[in-house]
């Protein structure tokens, strides 16, 4: 009878599990022991709204501190984003308005969060039971093609600077744009070899394919892509081709997985082209719809995608995709090249990963995989940890030359 009784039951949790609600009590233990990094997270525009306060629990958007209490994410890259056609010094100066806002929201929050400059920083948080916030620009149009300010920004303690955003900068080709330069003008070197000398992580999303192999040639430390998928899954110009993962983890670099539907759902991607011409041109309709205000850009986005779901003109994607691509890319190059980079809060999330609190999924999902405990960490944030050292370690070699 008590078999039995463990029989059924074994079964009921198996069921609740299939479902992907029952996280294993394996999968939390290991979950919450670990530094969980998200490197791409749209949040920062959201502490300009009235409506939103990082240190409550908001009914919109994707990240906060309560939630991500409840997902275990305890380090996160605020993005430092404006729109690619803002150029020269009003690029800066709201640049650098956000880069404001992040310091002085984690000053205010300082019993939860600390900045971190360093993986060592990051790990010394951690210890302290708190989240480190770091920053990483989302586009080098925000340099004002002045690479002072790149220096200025890696003094403000930004750690990593994405190449492009959707559209070319004066030095460097976009995924989403016409070629202009044949990939990185020699400006464009000269700036990555400078982000070298100040141990900013040089970020290759967004950028095209010639952009990417020019910045691995060029650089000096190993690279990252800060929030793109796998192309062999999901054909969008803004994931990466294997043979692009294959030569970012030759040269010791992390592709951090990114949870936008149209970019890890090959169905959602055409229906969502052919319904809105792209998430770039929704995008870039919403952004001048909303002027600028991100936290605008994301309400709408949400209302206009879940009519065209209700209606059925796009399909339901469920977050077990971003599974697949993590699972695709460790299998191409191994587990010391993958991690996450989500995109909260700039990005439509699949179904089951609403926000940040739902990310101990990840870690149960990889578990049953079966995956090691050792491999699962690493994907949850020890590979950006292990590049933001050789990057540090770039960096005070060249400081010394
Ligand atoms: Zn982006």
């Amino acid at each position: 009878m008590r078999t039995r009784l463990v029989v059924v039951l074994g079964a009921v949790c198996c069921l609740i599990a299939a479902g992907g609600e029952e996280i294993s009590q394996r999968a939390k233990k290991l979950h919450f022991s670990s530094i969980v990094v998200d490197t791409h997270d749209d949040t920062t525009q959201r502490l300009f709204s009235k409506d939103y306060d990082f240190g409550k629990r908001n009914t919109e958007g994707h990240v906060d501190i309560p939630r991500m209490r409840e997902g275990g994410m305890n380090a996160i890259f605020f993005s430092i984003w404006i729109d690619g056609r803002i150029v020269g010094p009003q690029a800066v100066q709201k640049a650098l308005d956000q880069i404001d806002a992040v310091h002085e929201n984690v000053k205010k929050y300082s019993k939860d969060i600390e900045f971190a400059r360093t993986a060592a920083d990051v790990r010394r948080v951690h210890a302290q039971g708190k989240i480190a916030a770091l920053m990483g620009v989302e586009g080098g149009h925000m340099i004002g093609n002045d690479i002072r300010v790149l220096r200025i920004f890696g003094d403000l303690g930004v750690r990593y600077m994405t190449l492009t955003h959707f559209y070319n900068d004066e030095w460097a080709d976009s995924s989403t744009d016409k070629p202009a330069h044949n990939g990185l003008t020699d400006f464009g070197k000269e700036i990555v070899r400078e982000m070298n000398r100040q141990a900013i992580m040089v970020d290759i999303s967004h950028v095209s394919d010639k952009t990417f192999y020019d910045a691995l040639e060029v650089s000096k430390a190993p690279l990252i892509a800060s929030h793109s998928s796998c192309r062999a899954l999901c054909n969008h110009v803004r994931d990466m081709s294997d043979d692009m993962i294959k030569a970012l983890a030759a040269k010791g670099g992390v592709i951090q997985i990114n949870y936008e539907k149209s970019f890890i759902d090959q169905a959602y991607k055409d229906a969502s082209d052919r319904e809105t011409g792209g998430v770039m041109k929704s995008v870039g309709d919403l952004t001048k719809a909303c002027n600028d205000d991100e936290a605008c850009i994301g309400r709408e986005m949400a209302k206009a995608e879940k009519k065209l779901t209700d209606d059925g003109k796009l399909p339901h994607v469920s977050w077990e995709r971003i599974i697949d691509h993590i699972d695709h890319a460790v299998k191409l190059v191994g587990a010391d090249h993958v991690g996450l980079g989500s995109d909260f809060d700039g990005a439509s999330m699949p179904e089951g990963m609403e926000d940040c609190s739902k990310l101990t999924k990840i870690t149960d999902a990889l578990l049953r995989k079966g995956y090691s405990e050792s491999d699962v960490k690493k994907i949850l944030g020890e590979n950006t940890l292990r590049v933001m050292e050789q990057v540090e370690r770039v960096s005070r070699e060249m400081q010394a030359q």
